[in-house]
């Protein structure tokens, strides 16, 4: 069998040719014989030339085919009887293969897809200091896009369906040509009819106007761990905006505040508490019981609900008597940080004089002097943390 065309030699290429030489001499050439450029009146000839021997040589089947002697582009094999200029809807011919050719995007190119990933939302969820603390579940009411109940996503009316854009003929985008002293400048941008889908939607649904997605509120619940704090973010996985075309949902972060509250501060993992005490429990000694910050809990454990606390004879004002593992639970990892307990001894203010005589007879069992004081260092010392602590 004798072949009528030689691919090869219309390519300007040897017979053993790799892919990449046979794509980088289409390119040349179809870039120097595209109508648009060429002025020769055989362009077009030698352009539809050009393209038939690249549709042949660039898919191995074809190669092979024509390589054992058989023309792929003749009759019977489909294509060369329909084989026309590239646009004109020839059958055959990949029209895309030519505008990759032309502007060099190796397969980029094309429709983009109506059906694309929703966004990532973000939403701010306040928090209490216990709720903070121990975890709980909390609704959540989001505000977001969901799938369109009424065409499943489709954004097309029931029944109907997307048909392919007669504008770019299903290519998503246009080029165009201007002629300039420079020489020819050419552009491609999304198809304005079809905003580069490639198809339209003749019919589209009423409700999401085609866009396959509507606006709703919906409320889902919470799982906020124990240990969490201000500025964490709680990542729930496809709960963000459902994408356009009914395209699958994004993430959706929900972002963490904590309430001040009046008693209890959280350093870290522990919980710093101030209690005031008098000066005579301070000396004496005593043990006082304290709601905690669980007493906020509803699904309280009533023992955890107080912590008893000695304080021993002779505590000083700004002692700080940690309970260990009545805390904060920690986030990452086990257990709990300490609460936190600090004395503020109350000198006594308004005596009356019964008062004053036995404050004055202790001070003489005691030998100390009214006038009798000492000079402390310059230190940090237990207020210092206080301040520290209470300040920040
Ligand atoms: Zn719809
Ligand atoms: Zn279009």
């Amino acid at each position: 069998m004798t072949l009528t065309k030689d691919y090869y030699d219309v390519l300007g290429v040897d017979r053993d040719a790799s892919a990449d030489q046979i794509k980088k001499a289409y390119r040349k050439l179809a870039m120097q014989y595209h109508p648009d450029v060429a002025d020769t009146p055989d362009a077009a000839e030698k352009f539809k030339q050009i393209g038939e021997a690249y549709e042949v040589l660039h898919d191995s089947n074809k190669r092979a085919m024509y390589d054992r002697g058989v023309d792929p582009m003749s009759n019977g094999f489909g294509g060369a009887a329909g084989f026309g200029f590239p646009g004109g809807g020839a059958a055959g011919f990949d029209f895309t293969n030519l505008v990759d050719a032309m502007f060099g995007q190796g397969g980029s190119r094309g429709p983009r897809s109506r059906v694309r990933r929703g966004q990532d939302a973000l939403v701010r969820l306040s928090l209490s200091l216990a709720e903070a603390a121990f975890g709980i579940t909390k609704p959540l009411r989001v505000d977001t896009a969901v799938v369109c109940g009424t065409c499943n996503g489709t954004g097309a009316k029931d029944g109907s369906e997307p048909v392919v854009c007669s504008t770019c003929h299903g290519q998503g985008d246009i080029t165009q040509v201007q002629r300039s002293f420079l020489g020819d400048i050419r552009t491609t941008q999304p198809c304005p009819n079809c905003r580069g889908y490639g198809s339209v939607i003749p019919h589209p649904c009423g409700e999401c106007s085609g866009e396959g997605r509507v606006r709703a509120s919906r409320t889902i619940n919470v799982k906020i761990p124990a240990g969490v704090n201000a500025g964490n973010r709680i990542h729930l996985e496809s709960q963000g905006e459902v994408g356009p075309g009914g395209g699958p949902a994004g993430d959706l972060y929900v972002e963490l505040s904590v309430e001040q509250h009046e008693m209890f501060k959280r350093n870290g993992d522990d919980l710093e508490v101030v209690v005031r005490l008098p000066m005579t429990a301070a000396a004496l000694g005593t043990e006082v019981v304290l709601p905690t910050l669980e007493a906020e809990r509803d699904d309280l454990d009533a023992e955890l609900s107080t912590v008893r606390v000695s304080v021993p004879s002779g505590t000083q004002s700004g002692t700080r008597i940690p309970i260990t593992g009545r805390g904060v639970p920690r986030l990452r990892g086990s257990g709990r940080g300490d609460l936190g307990v600090t004395l503020l001894v109350q000198t006594p203010s308004r005596l009356d004089e019964h008062q004053r005589h036995l404050l004055r007879q202790l001070a003489e069992a005691r030998g100390e002097n009214n006038s009798e004081v000492a000079m402390e260092k310059q230190h940090k010392g237990v207020f210092g943390w206080l301040k520290d602590a209470f300040t920040q």
